[in-house]
């Protein structure tokens, strides 16, 4: 069970149906944003990236006001999610799911080189993955539809972990 804070003046309901593109081996409970315990970091390309301090808490900010750089970043078990405003319900939810794969110690950024992820693939999806992967590298990795392939791989892997 993930807290989850969100700040206020972030568009709520956006983020509720983000939370829905996740699959539900991942549960989250709602709390206010003044009882979240954060640090923020004050340079370097992470300035401005609010971390929550507690394991299992999941900060989602506001990341023009806060003038982050970066979507997402986990240390542990907990996870700051920042939200522009110009991203999908779907890109929003495909980058929470990103991090919290990352917070449940799966390699989430490694699906080019995963090559159990691409022995788990059926044939055709095989065939698919490694022409993309020859011709159009850089778009395959950041191909949303092969990210949804392989977080569910991943949450697959973490449900026969459970
Ligand atoms: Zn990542």
């Amino acid at each position: 069970m993930y807290r989850i804070f969100i700040e206020p003046g972030i568009d709520e309901e956006k983020i509720l149906k983000a939370l829905k593109v996740l699959p539900g081996y991942f549960k989250f409970e709602f709390k206010d944003w003044s009882d979240l315990d954060y640090s923020v970091y004050e340079e370097g390309d992470w300035k401005g990236f609010i971390m929550p301090s507690k394991v299992g808490d999941i900060a989602i900010f506001d990341g023009i006001k806060h003038e982050a750089r970066f979507g997402g970043g986990t240390i542990s078990n907990r996870c700051g999610i920042a939200v522009f405003g110009g991203e999908s319900i779907f890109e929003l939810g495909l980058r929470i799911w990103h991090e919290l794969l990352h917070a449940k110690g799966m390699p989430a950024d490694s699906m080019l080189g995963n090559l159990e992820f691409i022995g788990w693939m059926d044939a055709a999806q095989k065939l698919s993955f490694t022409v993309s992967r020859i011709l159009r590298k850089n778009k395959l990795a950041h191909s949303s539809k092969w990210q949804v392939l392989y977080y569910h791989f991943l949450t697959q892997k973490l449900l026969e972990g459970d």
